[in-house]
Formats: C-alpha cells, structure tokens, sequence
C-alpha cells in the first residue's frame, strides 16, 4: 500500500513538474533566433552594431560568392569573434528556377539542374571556406529559397551529418511543437517590408506557446528583402526588454539544446531520415 502511494506521489510530481513535456533551460518560455541571409552588406552596417549594441547573438547564413565575403572578410570575421554564428547558405546560391515566382534565377544558378551530388560537395567546400573565417567545425545551414531538392533529388539527408541543424521549411507562424520538429527541417518565418510590432506580435506567438521560432531576414534599412532599421530595432529591443523570459540566441546554440531535449524525451532524428518530415 504504502508502495503504492508513493509511486502515484511520483507519477503526480512528475507530471506537474513536467518532466514528460519539452522544457526550456532555465526560466526561459521560448526560444528566439535571428538569421541574416546572403552575406548582405546592410547586415554589417546596420544589424550587427544594433546587435552588438544590445548584447544579443545572432546568426548569419553566408553565401559565400556574395561580394562582402571579399571586401569585408575582416568584419564578417570580427562578428564571429563577437559571438555570432557564422551559417553555411552555400557557395553559390543556386535555387529551382521550375518554382513560382523564379524568373530571378539564372539558368546557369538553376538547382533544378545540378545534381545533388555536386550541390553536396559544394556545400562541403562552403564548410571549409566557413572553416578558415571562424575556425569553428560545428556549423547549421539554410537552405537556400528553402529548396530540399536539387535535379530532383532530396539531398538534406546527403548533409545532415555536415551539420547540427538545418533550417529547411518556410512558415508563417511560430512553431506549434517541439517534439515533431525535426532538427534538420526546421521551420522559419522570413519577414520583409513589415513592421517591428508585427515581428514582436509574432515573439509573443511563440511565448504563448512556449515554443520556438527562427527569423530568417535579408536586407536590414536597405539591399533587398527588407525590414526598415526601425522595424529591427523595435524587435531587438522588445528581445532585449524581456531577455528573462526570451531565450534569444544563436541558431546552433537553440537547436542544440533542443536536440539534448528531445533525445531526452526520447526522440532521436538523427537516426530517421529527413525526407519523412516532408511527407
Ligand atoms: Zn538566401
């Protein structure tokens, strides 16, 4: 009887403790990361002093025949030692000319047309290149116009073991639950020409949910695909403001912690291959 009682004690503590349930460390009620694509010289005028100015971390994917990796290699360089992630968004940035909305794609960028086992070597040499800037050997990707295939072949289980995460799905809204996000197709929401309050209503989403979501920006106050300097400071303020419930942090770092959780919950993906989250 006695025997009994304790072991429902148990069972009672550990469910409202929620032990069975995804947590965040510490007080945390969700996770926040802030991606910059394409390498864009905004990004190095105007995001990253607003960062630094604020002490928040962020993660930058670059493409790295963008021209700032030759005429500003220092300071892409000097962000990494400041404590930003240096992403992998590929050599060349190829994407499938075949989706809507692509007329932009040259035919000789066209991932319809490469196979996937020289998009998977290239993104191996982008690594290496990555390598010699920050000296860092664990690394995340974003797939570039978040295409999974290139001449028709699903190749993100060719690179999964390249790297810790990989931002692979476009959404609108936060994430919904943490246990069926693969690490390796994580969604992200990418934001342009809208305003800080509607960035921070989409924060405030993922706190209420008590999940988890990625921005992934292009321009910031200017290039393309862009938020005003206004719209991104009146986010990172709001991040800042509430650093005590806001885990806002490099992408490797959040989705490290959230493979240590999940595999505590008992989900492993590395050990399944990425395509089933896309079926
Ligand atoms: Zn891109």
């Amino acid at each position: 009887m006695f025997k009994y009682v304790f072991l429902v004690c148990i069972a009672i503590s550990t469910r409202a403790f929620g032990a069975d349930q995804f947590k965040w460390p510490e007080q945390y009620k969700a996770a926040v990361s802030l991606g910059y694509d394409d390498a864009l010289i905004s990004q190095l005028n105007n995001a990253i002093p607003e960062l630094n100015r604020l002490g928040i971390k962020a993660s930058f994917y670059l493409s790295l025949n963008s021209p700032t990796l030759v005429s500003h290699l220092s300071q892409w360089r000097l962000a990494a030692q400041q404590g930003h992630e240096l992403g992998n968004h590929s050599l060349f940035h190829q994407c499938r000319a075949s989706k809507p909305d692509r007329e932009w794609v040259s035919a000789d960028n066209d991932l319809d047309k490469l196979p996937a086992k020289s998009y998977v070597q290239q993104i191996r040499v982008a690594s290496n290149y990555l390598n010699a800037i920050d000296n860092n050997t664990r690394r995340t990707f974003t797939a570039p116009c978040a295409d999974v295939k290139a001449a028709g072949e699903f190749y993100l289980d060719q690179i999964k073991t390249l790297f810790v995460g990989i931002k692979s799905k476009v959404v609108q809204q936060p994430i919904d639950n943490m246990l069926v996000e693969n690490p390796y197709a994580v969604s992200f929401i990418a934001p342009y020409d809208v305003t800080g309050e509607a960035l921070v209503a989409l924060v405030k989403q993922a706190a209420n949910k008590g999940t988890m979501i990625h921005f992934t920006f292009h321009g910031i106050g200017g290039d393309y695909l862009s938020i005003s300097n206004q719209a991104h400071n009146t986010l990172l303020r709001y991040l800042s403001e509430h650093k005590q419930t806001l885990w806002t942090d490099t992408f490797i770092n959040i989705v490290t912690y959230m493979k240590k959780e999940q595999r505590r919950l008992g989900i492993d993906y590395d050990t399944q291959p990425v395509a089933n989250s896309f079926k």
